[in-house]
């Protein structure tokens, strides 16, 4: 076995999950890009930056120190500018805000290279949008998870609810089909699979289930 496992797919398709876990199994460094960009928009709007003004936002990019402390035990602590912002960078503002900080090419650019840093010195099971067809197009195993709308809804449901912080399930489905548009729209880098990734449907199975199947085609 060698080599680093990127994992694609839009937003509550259960990539994070199964990133986590398949990154502890391997011995692999979990690496989830999302949260860099969540972070970067935590900072924009602190700031008070609008997330159309592109210039500011790069500057802020170029400015701003993303730090995501990952461990091969699978946990993960993401900071920016030295601040703990792990749970700050979930609330619905960031998740409503994000794909607009996403879209910027320059913002994109600077991040990217950050992630092909941590992947340079580490074997690393990342996660994202863009990383089989972007980030680590040479990676030799890649992962394009989907899931019904429904099921992502319901799947995010639970988990705010698990957090303490519900939220109503329509609002969720409404902002998750949001970005998926967003997401797939975008002139860079829109969310797609790579050709040469295996698609996974995880709508109906288990977390382990889907752990199982990368696994199972990782040391084919
Ligand atoms: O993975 P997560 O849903 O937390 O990602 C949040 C947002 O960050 C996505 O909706 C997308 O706009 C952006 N993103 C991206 N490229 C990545 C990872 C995330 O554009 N590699």
């Amino acid at each position: 076995l060698s080599g680093n496992v990127a994992i694609d797919g839009p937003a509550g398709a259960g990539k994070s999950t199964a990133a986590r876990l398949l990154a502890q199994k391997l011995g692999y460094l979990y690496i989830d890009t999302g949260a860099m960009y969540r972070a970067l928009t935590w900072k924009a709007l602190k700031r008070g930056i609008n997330v159309f003004a592109e210039k500011q936002l790069v500057a802020l990019a170029e400015e701003t120190n993303i730090y995501l402390e990952s461990t091969t035990g699978g946990i993960l602590k993401v900071y920016c500018d030295g601040e703990e912002v792990t749970k700050a960078i979930r609330q619905e503002n960031v998740s409503c805000h994000v794909s607009a900080v996403a879209r910027v090419p320059e913002v994109r650019r600077r991040l990217v290279e950050l992630q092909r840093k941590m992947a340079a010195s580490n074997r690393v099971v990342m996660d994202g949008r863009d990383i089989g067809t972007n980030v680590l197009p040479e990676a030799p195993y890649k992962f394009f998870l989907t899931a019904s709308l429904a099921e992502r809804a319901q799947r995010r449901y639970q988990e705010l609810l698990a957090a303490g912080q519900p939220a109503a399930l329509e609002k969720i489905k409404e902002e998750i089909h949001k970005r998926d548009v967003q997401d797939s729209l975008r002139e860079v880098d829109p969310l797609q699979p790579a050709p040469d990734a295996v698609i996974i449907d995880t709508t109906n199975l288990w977390i382990e289930e889907v752990v199982d199947k990368m696994l199972s085609i990782i040391y084919e």
